[in-house]
């Protein structure tokens, strides 16, 4: 039997995998340009870290965790999100203080769900995180930087949808209400929302299934219950964003499907992917590094699927072929080896940006010839025996019809710069 990969778990491989770089590095820069810096977590937690912080009664920690028990008997969990183990980092280290505040993380989340287009059960986030900052201004520039990414990947068919969930203390009251409301209507539910209703009633507003449509609109509205200040906060926010032209609709249904989040929600959601349409998701969770054991601290984060965006952007990383190979060097003679090697040293100390390829392994010059051409290269290179005696390189124009010449090699970076940018 031929091992294969675990059911939702996907190899990037080539020539994917260089689309996957070329948005690493598009996304990094643009959150380097913002002030972040990246912090690098273990993928794997104390089962405790998710159970505290996410909530039990959510579909992560119910349904969705990777959860084993390790040599020693300790539960363990394999990430589902990266929130919760960046507040541990920081808490453990005592790194909630000026110099730490706005913090980036990339890599691998799992999640126990049912493979299909856009989700995966070993998938990649990129994700933000913000503490002590009361906002709305960060919460606006935290909306203005994925704006900022968006456009960077030339994609254009995002919405923006925010709502604000108001304080712990509103949401508490909200629900109640919610719960009164649906339990009248309880023989109108289907299952999932009566498992719900006890648990956590505002997730029936996430439903997805069309039938309770009506019953969800006409439930009550959670703006009624916001504070004052959760107010004012959630009107900076809209007038931050009115003014910098980014246009959203505040869709008082998205209530995101975690315990900690308060005040300011946010999706961006493309209908281009079908069903599995929110590309980025965030909000404040003014409440979770308390939960979990610090001290009171402001926080704002939002994380991105990176599968989903990159499926989204491929016009864009598709267009600069960051594996296109620049010179392709080859010699009449397998003796010559070294040469070879030595001089392809020097091009890339002149020029560390040039993909060079030597050719290994020998074979006629007909075949190497033949490679040179099939790696797409814009330049084969020879060294054969008068090249040896004389120092010198020919150099062979494949993309163009120049023909080929010969030119001291101590002199050669100048005539390769002409064809290679
Ligand atoms: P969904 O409603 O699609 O299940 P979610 O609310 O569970 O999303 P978050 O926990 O907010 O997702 O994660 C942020 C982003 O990570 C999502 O918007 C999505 O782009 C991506 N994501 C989440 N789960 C998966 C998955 N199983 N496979 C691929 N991407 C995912
Ligand atoms: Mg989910």
């Amino acid at each position: 039997m031929k091992l294969q990969s675990i059911k939702g778990m996907n190899d990037i491989v080539p020539p994917d995998s260089s689309t996957w770089q070329l948005a690493e590095q598009l996304l990094g820069d643009i959150l380097q340009s913002y002030g972040y810096r990246q912090i690098r977590l273990p993928i794997m937690e104390k089962t405790a870290v998710f159970e505290r912080s996410i909530g039990d009664v959510t579909d992560i920690v119910q349904k969705e965790m990777y959860t084993f028990e390790d040599r020693n008997g300790d539960s363990l969990t394999l990430r589902p999100e990266g929130t919760a183990g960046c507040v541990r980092a920081l808490l453990q280290h005592g790194l909630l203080n000026q110099q730490n505040r706005k913090l980036w993380y990339i890599g691998p989340m799992f999640r126990h769900e049912r493979p299909q287009k856009g989700r995966y059960r070993q998938f990649h986030q990129i994700g933000v995180e913000v503490f002590d900052l009361a906002g709305p201004d960060i919460d606006a520039e935290l909306i203005m930087m994925t704006a900022r990414m968006w456009k960077t990947l030339e994609l254009t068919d995002l919405r923006l949808e925010i709502n604000t969930l108001g304080t712990v203390e509103n949401r508490r009251q909200y629900s109640r209400e919610l719960h009164q409301y649906f339990s009248d209507r309880r023989d109108q539910l289907d299952a999932d929302s009566i498992n719900r209703l006890e648990r956590n009633p505002m997730r029936i507003l996430d439903s997805k299934n069309p039938s309770l449509g009506e019953l969800i609109d006409q439930a009550p509205r959670l703006d009624q219950y916001l504070d004052e200040h959760s107010r004012a906060h959630f009107a900076g926010l809209c007038e931050i964003l009115d003014k910098a032209g980014i246009a959203y609709s505040v869709n008082p249904h998205l209530v995101r499907g975690l315990d900690y989040y308060s005040n300011t929600v946010f999706e961006w959601i493309t209908d281009s992917l079908g069903a599995q349409g929110t590309v980025c998701a965030g909000g404040r969770y003014d409440g979770l590094v308390e939960l979990l054991g610090g001290k009171p601290t402001q926080a704002i984060g939002f994380a991105m699927g990176l599968e989903r965006l990159i499926e989204l952007s491929e016009t864009r990383l598709t267009r600069e072929d960051r594996s296109a190979v620049d010179i392709y060097i080859i010699s009449t003679n397998e003796a010559l080896a070294a040469e070879v090697l030595l001089y392809a040293e020097s091009i890339r100390s002149a020029a560390p940006r040039w993909q060079v390829i030597c050719h290994c392994g020998g074979g006629s010059i007909k075949s190497q010839m033949r490679k040179a051409d099939r790696s797409d290269a814009k330049l084969v290179l020879i060294i054969g025996e008068q090249e040896l005696v004389d120092s010198t390189v020919t150099i062979k124009p494949l993309r163009n019809q120049a023909a080929q010449f010969t030119v001291p090699r101590s002199e050669s970076i100048e005539a390769l710069r002409e064809f290679v940018a």
